[in-house]
């Protein structure tokens, strides 16, 4: 029950018209809680009329938190909503095992997995971590660090190393190979290392590290050295999209030196086949249309997490950063961002496909760019204004494709 203490007259002003009761039309305190209460129905609004102000989480393709969901799971969650999730004797739950299966641990039939719910991928990078490092392996534990690969999700990374003291080494990009390199980050590996972080679905073109190589060349590296390092995958986007889509790929608890991995439930957690499929079309969809355009070079691949990462062909003039601006005035949010070292030279915009997006709201997309790219062609350049470095590099393509990658970039000072 809410108590008000308005008297009868604004009462009913409120009942009548929130919009025209004194609560909505006079601004409360900003950062403070009101000293009186007001009527719910007030509260409410004046909340919601706020919330009406951020961005269109549908049209936020920066994100891969799930946006939209089946009303049957939204049911769900809210006839969850009220349990203490963290009091597994009252609320046990099965998904453990579940995800534990999925990923082809080794537990038997009369077995329970080992594993534990968490707020999200960075509380479980975290445990992970601590685990490996408190697990004896290393010598020195104040010498322990970590091999890992250098994109955007180190952020957790950099917080778990910041936090339980361990140095991490990233193994460097380079321009035209945008995941973590195996050769080089077992290079790394000392007897202080706790573990090799690999990353199932780069945030940065979505792309899938190769772990088997990794359990290949570790193993190898382990069994001559007679450390035993073991492998963390950090599965928080593709975790729910290989035992989908690809059921070949060997990135999993398949792997001897694989001990550990994430998975955020928020994060195409709702992964099956049909769902993922259809997010695939749509991203390929979107990567033709884009290409078709002429302006811009495509560099996510076709296999990992849907998302299409692209380029400006030529960015001597303008920039993916004045793209980004100009699609933001369709609603639109598309980040634009330089790649980590040493691929810096390298700026991209980033899309990621969620199951609601629609193959209609990705044709929208496509003729939203065409009238921004026109505009942009128009406009005087605002690169030029600035002390400019433009570099032309050329770089063999690693991996197999064999092509020689030309790029034109720009630095700015
Ligand atoms: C999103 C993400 C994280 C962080 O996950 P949260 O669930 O948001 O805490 C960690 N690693 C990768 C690869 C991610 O994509």
């Amino acid at each position: 029950m809410v108590i008000s203490t308005t008297t009868i007259s604004h009462a009913e002003e409120s009942v009548n018209s929130t919009f025209a009761s004194r609560y909505v039309r006079t601004s409360l305190p900003k950062f403070k809680m009101a000293e009186k209460s007001i009527p719910k129905d007030a509260a409410y609004q004046i909340i919601s009329d706020e919330l009406m102000l951020d961005g269109n989480p549908r049209l936020n393709l920066a994100s891969f938190v799930t946006t939209w969901m089946e009303p049957e799971c939204d049911k769900l969650m809210m006839a969850s909503v009220n349990k203490n999730y963290v009091d597994m004797d009252e609320y046990p739950n099965r998904c453990v095992n579940m995800i534990a299966h999925l990923f082809n641990a080794p537990v038997g039939e009369d077995e329970t997995a080992v594993g534990v719910g968490t707020v999200g991928s960075s509380e479980a990078i975290m445990l992970a971590g601590l685990a490996f490092k408190r697990s004896g392996r290393t010598k020195e534990r104040l010498k322990a660090n970590l091999s890992t690969s250098l994109t955007l999700s180190l952020v957790c990374w950099e917080k778990f190393a910041r936090y339980f003291e361990v140095q991490l080494k990233e193994v460097k990009l380079r321009v035209g190979y945008y995941v973590m390199d195996p050769v080089k980050a077992v290079e790394m590996v000392d007897e202080n290392t706790i573990c090799v972080a690999a990353i199932l679905g780069s945030t940065l073109t979505g792309e899938f590290e190769d772990v088997k190589t990794l359990n290949d060349l570790l193993a190898a590296k382990n069994k001559e050295t007679g450390y035993d390092t073991p492998i963390h995958v950090d599965a928080a986007s593709g975790g729910f999209i290989a035992p989908f889509l690809y059921l070949e790929l060997e990135w999993d608890f398949r792997l001897p030196l694989v001990k550990s991995i994430n998975v955020s439930g928020h994060k195409y957690g709702l992964g099956y086949k049909n769902i993922i499929g259809n997010c695939m079309e749509n991203a390929q969809m979107l990567s033709k249309g884009l290409e078709n355009m002429g302006c811009f070079e495509i560099l996510s691949k076709d296999v990992g997490v849907p998302l299409v990462a692209f380029a400006l062909k030529d960015s001597t003039k303008h920039t993916v950063f004045e793209i980004s601006e100009s699609l933001r005035r369709f609603g639109w949010i598309i980040p634009a961002y330089t790649m980590p070292p040493d691929a810096q030279e390298v700026a991209v915009l980033r899309v990621v496909i969620r199951e609601d997006f629609s193959r209609s709201l990705a044709e929208r997309l496509l003729s939203d760019s065409e009238k921004v790219m026109k505009e942009i062609e128009e406009l005087p350049s605002r690169v030029s204004n600035k002390v400019v470095h433009v570099t032309s590099t050329v770089d063999e393509v690693k991996g197999g494709q064999g092509a020689v990658h030309k790029k034109k970039s720009v630095k700015e000072t």
